[in-house]
């Protein structure tokens, strides 16, 4: 059997948008992200995070300290009664930086390739899924996989809809103030109270 999941952006939707998070100090979660999380787990959806993390092809911080940052995110997530079902990143560029790291790979998003692992390792129904970020991109990796893809105002969202809005070929499927909003209509219909 096959569940939905809520696929969620890291930086700018679940986490403050503050550039590239070359340490562990300048991580911060944003204020709604474990009650957005916490939602997704009592609906039965799954809660997997997706996240490019091209620093690392940059040579900007390692490898580890990605997982550091995600050991971090879990925590959070445990002493607010929440728990995400997986984090997939890719620490991949097509032009920067030495290989193996230097490659033109499939899962930097909008490829579907984050989108496609989580499916397959944890039973992923994808055309019941939604993917929520602050990005266009994170949109369109949505319709690649043929899920339904939400804009979230926080990071660098409020600027996608105001500078590049009237170039996108078509509207994202929801534009919701933040990811908790974004949780809330598409699991029950309404923005949370
Ligand atoms: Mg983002
Ligand atoms: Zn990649």
């Amino acid at each position: 059997m096959t569940r939905p999941a809520i696929f969620i952006d890291r930086d700018g939707t679940l986490s403050e948008e503050v550039g590239y998070i070359n340490h562990l100090s300048r991580f911060r979660m944003l204020p709604f992200a474990v009650d957005a999380v916490r939602l997704v787990n009592q609906s039965g959806w799954l809660a997997v995070v997706v996240t490019n993390q091209a620093g690392v092809a940059r040579g900007y911080f390692p490898e580890t300290l990605v997982t550091a940052v995600h050991d971090r995110v879990r925590e959070h997530m445990t002493a607010g009664g929440a728990r995400l079902d997986g984090i997939f990143y890719c620490p991949h560029h097509p032009t920067a930086g030495d290989a193996p790291y230097r490659q033109d790979c499939e899962c930097r998003k909008p490829k579907p390739g984050l989108l496609r692992q989580a499916a397959g390792e944890l039973g992923i129904d994808l055309a019941r899924s939604w993917m929520i970020g602050d990005r266009y991109a994170d949109v369109q990796v949505a319709w690649a996989v043929g899920a339904r893809g939400a804009l979230v105002r926080t990071g660098y969202g409020e600027g996608e809809l105001a500078h590049k809005a009237a170039g996108w070929p078509r509207p994202p499927d929801l534009v919701a103030a933040n990811l908790l909003q974004a949780v809330s209509h598409v699991l029950h219909g309404t923005p949370s109270a």
